[in-house]
Order: structure tokens, then C-alpha cells, then sequence
């Protein structure tokens, strides 16, 4: 069979594909395609940040745009089988591209009501995509789009709202775990509930499409409660002002550097458009406790330092970011001082450490002092994502037949699949941007089915 006959194929009521045009094989700009009946699904639709030191695995070598997405063509050249575009969770690589690349796709969007607001005001901020429908489901919800069943399975990870997906077909039961970790204890948000994916191994699972971030990392990942107690524990002692650099979308993260702030008598500020845009959408959909001792940002600079906390942007050294401004001292609401403490609340992004250490080093050279995840035995960050020992447990809740490990390089694919062997799932496909995973009715990667490539997005 040639080629071009495949291309023009479109899946039958027997079949369940899985198409990933953007983070298979990459971490970074997730987009998804299910094809079943004559129809396809989308899941997520993100962006990634252009990065010099990093291989393109499937893009067009020239493409140095600071934010890209995954060509979309394949799916816009037949948008009138696209059913529906379902996001998982509000994180840019997962939601990023949809404002843009939406006039060209057109179909309803479903997501919960935090990753609509935030939708909304990305809306408002850009004036693009104000035709789009948003149709909120509660998380744990089910909507029918199309020929698939989609039931919304609350999961944790770092962020409001995370959603694992069951898409039923007539074909098959594809297990999308988008984004997760096992969190027990999770600062905001319902915990890590076993029950939820055992649930679904009596349901039969065609395939489980997974998360494969930190999959070279034995053992588990720790609690955001784990992550509350160490920057309690870093930041009680201080007598001098602290600032905390994070993600902003990690609204636990930020509740609990509130509840930090009451314990050791500080009052919190925000700096960073960023923050200040989650804050607004935390209290809009009631995350924020209003107890936590908030202060505006043009107050801070007048408490004495001991009463200072200070939750900063940048933490992978932008320059036009919050951080960066008070290293060089031109924050207009507060200066450091010798014996401050900046503390690194989230991991090093690959690519970013040459930014990230002058950054320190401007600090250092005014004697502030500097913490970093990898400068103590405290957790004061972790991952939102899975370790091995989690990636196994799930794989035996849920036992699919068929392991499919996205989110992620070649090689933390390979750990992800290793780790699916181990824990009995009897087959596993590897695969990246482009290829075709037939999942049923009979189970095979065909490589290359669709150009993947990358497009510029405009910011
Ligand atoms: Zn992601
Ligand atoms: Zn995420």
C-alpha cells in the first residue's frame, strides 16, 4: 500500500488511532489526535520555547521563533471531522497555541472552569480567538463530542484542575493521563485517589498514553505538603527579607508560601505580571484563601525586612522578569539588600542555566544570599510529574494492553515503556511526532504517517 492511499484513510468504526502531531519525543507543545469513525479528537493544544542548546527532533531546522506549535496542517486541511478540542490542563505546553492556532480548527472547546478563566483572559489580553466556545466541565465531569465518550478523571499534579481523560469508543478505551504525579497531599485540590484508576482496569483499557517527564527517576515524587514543610523550615529562622522565585501557575505552591508567610509573621507580595494574572484567576475560582496576609505590591518596600516575603517571577532568569529586576536593583517596589535571601522554588530548565547563573552570580555580588534545589536536602521544590515507582503503580491499577509513553525524549520514553514492561502491560509502542499508533482493532506504529513539523507563533 502506498503512502498517499494511507493519508487520505480516515479511521472506520473498527478502528481507535492515536496521532500526536507535538510532544512525543519532546517535552513540550502537546497536541494530540484521536481518530475514530470518520472523526478525530484533539487533546491539549501547547506551545514550547525556542531553545538553542536543545536537538529538534521533529522540526524544521530553521525555526528559531521564541514560541512554536505543532503544525496543525493535517488537521485543518479536514477540520470538519475534528469533534472537539478537549484540554487537559492550563499549562502552556498543553493550552499555549490554542488562541492561535483556533481560527484555523474551529471546533468547541472543553475544559474545566480554572483552564477556561484562564483561556478567557488570555482572550482578553490578545483580542484573538473571540468567537471560540468554551464549554466548562466540572472536573470528574463527562461529555459526549462526537463518536467519543470522554470521562474527566480528577488526577494531581502542579497545577488547578489537572484531568486525566477515559475516551470511550465503539473500537476501544484509550487511558489519557495528560500531566500527573501521585500526590497524597497536595496543597490545593483533591488528593492522588487509587480507586479512581483501579476502576478502570475492569473496564478493559485498550491503551494507556502516558507522561514519561521523569521517567528516568526511580522511586516517587514528593508531596506539595513535603514542599510546604521545607520552605516553612528554610524560611522561619530568616530575620531578613525572603524572596521565593517560582512558577506562577502552581497556585498550591503560592498557598502555600501563604500560610509560610503567616507562620513567620511576613506579609506576602507578588511581583510579576505572571502572578499577579494567576492570583486574579485563583480568586476567581475561589482557590484563594482570603485569610493569607496579602499586602500590595507598593507596601512592601516600607515593612521592616523580617516581615517580608516576596514571590518573584523569573526563576529561569528572564531578563524583563521580576527577579531579574531586583538583582539589578530597578524594582520599582523593592530593593535588596546584603543578607536577603532569594530562594528557587522550581527546577532548572534545560537550556536556561547560562541565564540562571549570571542571575545568581548578580545576587552573589551583592551578597544576597542564594538557595537553590540542589544546594540543600530540602525539598523546596518538586516535580509535578511521575517517578518510576508511580509510573508502575498506575500502569498496574489501570493494566492496558498496550503502553503508549509520550511527554517526553526518546530516552525517558524508553525508561517509560521499560517501566510498563515490568509492571505486565503486555505490549508497548514507541514512537514520535507524525507517527501513527493504530490501537486497535490491531496494534502498530506506522512511522512518518503525517509530516510533523513546527510552526512560529506569534506573541
Ligand atoms: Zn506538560
Ligand atoms: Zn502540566
Amino acid at each position: 500500500m502506498s503512502k498517499a492511499v494511507v493519508f487520505d484513510m480516515q479511521p472506520g468504526l473498527k478502528d481507535l488511532w492515536f496521532l500526536p502531531l507535538g510532544g512525543c519525543g519532546e517535552i513540550g507543545m502537546n497536541l494530540n489526535l484521536y481518530g475514530h469513525d470518520g472523526q478525530w479528537l484533539m487533546v491539549d493544544c501547547g506551545v514550547t520555547f525556542y531553545n538553542p542548546l536543545q536537538p529538534l527532533s521533529t522540526a524544521a531546522p530553521k525555526l528559531t521563533a521564541e514560541v512554536q506549535a505543532a503544525d496543525p496542517s493535517f488537521i485543518c486541511q479536514q477540520r470538519e471531522r475534528l469533534s472537539a478540542i478537549i484540554i487537559t490542563h492550563a499549562h502552556e505546553d498543553h493550552v499555549g497555541a490554542l488562541i492561535h492556532l483556533w481560527p484555523r480548527l474551529q471546533a468547541p472547546v472543553y475544559c474545566t472552569p480554572f483552564t477556561a478563566e484562564i483561556l478567557r483572559r488570555k482572550i482578553a489580553r490578545s483580542g484573538l480567538s473571540t468567537e471560540m466556545p468554551i464549554i466548562e466541565i466540572p472536573p470528574g465531569g463527562t461529555c459526549q463530542c462526537g463518536p467519543f465518550l470522554i470521562n474527566w478523571l480528577n488526577i494531581t499534579h502542579s497545577i488547578p484542575e489537572p484531568q486525566a481523560l477515559l475516551i470511550s469508543t465503539e473500537a476501544g478505551k484509550v487511558f489519557h493521563t495528560a500531566d500527573w504525579k501521585m500526590d497524597a497531599a497536595p496543597i490545593l485540590g483533591r488528593a492522588f485517589k487509587p480507586q479512581v484508576f483501579k476502576r478502570l482496569a475492569k473496564q478493559g483499557i485498550t491503551a494507556m498514553v502516558c507522561d514519561s517527564t521523569n521517567a528516568l527517576k526511580s522511586g516517587f515524587s514528593l508531596s506539595e505538603t513535603a514542599c510546604y514543610q521545607a520552605l516553612l523550615e528554610v524560611i522561619k529562622p530568616v530575620k531578613q527579607r525572603v524572596v521565593v522565585s517560582g512558577f506562577s501557575s502552581n497556585i498550591g505552591r503560592l498557598i502555600s508560601l501563604g500560610r509560610v508567610a503567616q507562620q513567620s509573621g511576613r506579609y506576602l507580595a507578588l511581583f510579576g505580571r505572571a502572578m499577579e494574572n494567576m492570583l486574579g484567576a485563583a480568586r476567581q475560582c475561589g482557590f484563594w484563601p482570603e485569610d493569607i496576609p496579602l499586602i500590595d505590591v507598593g507596601h512592601i518596600g516600607f515593612l521592616p525586612p523580617e516581615e517580608v516575603l516576596v514571590v518573584a517571577t523569573g526563576s529561569q532568569g528572564e531578563p524583563r522578569a521580576a527577579l531579574t529586576k531586583l538583582a539589578e536593583d530597578r524594582h520599582p517596589h523593592l530593593l535588596l539588600e546584603e543578607n536577603d535571601l532569594v530562594i528557587f522554588s522550581a527546577i532548572m530548565i534545560p537550556g536556561n542555566e547560562m541565564l540562571i547563573s549570571r542571575l545568581i552570580d548578580k545576587f552573589k555580588a551583592k551578597k544576597i544570599q542564594v538557595l537553590q534545589p540542589s544546594d540543600t536536602l530540602l525539598p523546596i521544590h518538586v516535580s509535578g510529574h511521575p517517578n518510576q515507582g508511580e509510573l508502575d503503580l498506575l500502569y498496574r491499577y489501570v493494566k492496558p494492553a498496550i503502553a503508549v509513553p509520550v511527554h517526553g525524549e526518546l530516552p525517558h520514553m524508553q525508561a517509560n515503556a521499560a517501566v510498563a514492561r515490568q509492571a505486565g502491560v503486555p505490549q508497548q509502542l514507541l514512537g514520535q511526532n507524525g507517527d501513527l499508533f493504530v490501537l486497535a482493532p490491531q496494534a502498530r506504529c506506522w512511522q512518518n504517517f503525517v509530516k510533523a513539523g513546527r510552526i512560529a507563533i506569534d506573541n
